[in-house]
């Protein structure tokens, strides 16, 4: 079981100390894994960090020295990293880097969704600066707001408003875009104007390219990430636990012809190397937010459709995703697809749309079947519902 899913929800559980704490040890974890930029300012940044995690202990409960905390960062799991560590948090299990100081799939996700300081940190930090740089463009972010918390309903709804406002043909063809080609050429992105003017895409990010190049993960499309080992070989694994899970993870390996991808999973096909030089791709949190929940509302209309439902798929603007009905019958759904655990995202946003999302139906993947009591709990005093994909399918096929 995936304990990356639940983070939103585990971090907003935590108290602000522990929350500081948190920040300082992501931020601290990046600069740690990261080659890029200089080793000064990396070093300077790590020690920024310590002294904003000694803080957040207070003076009753001191905090490690500088030297035991860059140690626990390396393969310690984050509950003990934190000031009064929570018991029985999703947080627990979760690791920011292995011994070898490996980023886990969490760290990139905890920088983005909980992180103050992240657009500081190397590697990451160029895309959640962009994604800020987007969400003011369009008025989601006020000059000077804090930036603590950038949810997925949030940056969904920025994304999808300002295509909207393009008019519904490019409303509709921009998001298809960023759910089946999350990597375009440059070309191809300046022959949509909608997408150009929203700035969804940008360079590809230096720790998901190797040598000049990229490979597509087989699933998502979207850049693997990449990270050199020390005999000279490339890991490429996708960023979604689940994808990498499923086999999308492989060795490249120098040769005198250039790379060679080798798979470590059990997806045999082996993704084409594609230049950086010419390529833009969308920065994590749109992939996260956007391609991965898009990829899952894309599927959901293939079957139903098969069932012979009438499926609108992105019917109106940004309200859901799914407007189900059965010929010959009253009964309709209407759905908006989660692929993240975040019961406070989903009370947000139906605290800011009470009246057009009265019966929603919040679907997500079979895999966080778990997570539905808490999930429930966003959405408790509404009629709103939260339901997996197969209890959607069956209840369809009820009619
Ligand atoms: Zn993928």
């Amino acid at each position: 079981m995936s304990v990356l899913v639940a983070t939103a929800a585990a971090v907003q559980e935590l108290d602000a100390d522990q929350r500081g704490a948190l920040d300082a040890c992501v931020v601290a974890a990046l600069a740690l894994s990261s080659s890029e930029g200089e080793a000064t300012a990396r070093a300077r940044l790590l020690m920024e960090c310590h002294g904003r995690y000694v803080r957040s202990f207070g003076v009753s409960d001191p905090a490690p020295q500088y030297p035991v905390f860059v140690k626990r960062l390396l393969g310690g799991r984050v509950a003990d990293l934190l000031p009064r560590r929570p018991k029985e948090s999703a947080l627990g299990e979760l690791q920011l880097l292995d011994e070898n100081g490996v980023p886990s799939s969490a760290l990139n996700r905890i920088a983005v969704e909980a992180s103050e300081h992240g657009h500081q940190a190397p590697g990451i930090g160029a895309d959640i600066r962009h994604l800020h740089s987007l969400l003011r463009a369009v008025g989601m972010l006020p000059e000077s707001a804090g930036l603590t918390r950038i949810c997925g309903e949030t940056v969904q709804h920025a994304v999808f408003r300002a295509l909207h406002a393009a008019g519904f043909e490019a409303y509709t063809r921009g998001r298809e875009a960023m759910v089946c080609t999350p990597v375009l050429s440059r070309r191809e992105v300046s022959r949509n104007v909608a997408l150009t003017e929203l700035g969804a895409y940008t360079a590809i990010s230096p720790t998901r390219q190797f040598g000049g190049l990229w490979a597509a993960c087989p699933l998502c499309r979207w850049t693997m990430r990449a990270t050199y080992r020390l005999n000279g070989t490339v890991d490429l694994e996708c960023e979604d636990e689940r994808h990498s899970t499923l086999g999308a993870r492989y060795r490249a390996e120098p040769g005198t012809d250039g790379w060679t991808l080798i798979p470590r999973g059990e997806l045999r096909a082996v993704p084409e190397l594609r230049p950086v030089e010419g390529h833009v791709a969308l920065p994590y949190a749109l992939w996260l937010w956007v391609t991965l929940p898009g990829l899952l509302e894309v599927e959901l209309r293939d079957r139903l459709v098969a069932m012979e439902a009438e499926v609108r798929l992105w019917p109106f603007g940004d309200a859901y995703d799914l407007h189900v009905t059965l010929p010959g019958r009253s009964r309709k759904w209407r759905i908006d697809v989660k692929t993240w655990a975040d019961p406070y995202g989903l009370a947000q946003q139906l605290r800011e749309n009470p009246d057009e999302l009265g019966d929603l139906c919040f679907v997500v993947p079979e895999h966080l079947r778990t997570y539905l009591p808490v999930l429930r709990r966003g959405v408790q005093g509404t009629a709103a519902r939260v339901l997996t994909e197969t209890d959607l399918l069956a209840e369809v096929r009820k009619g």
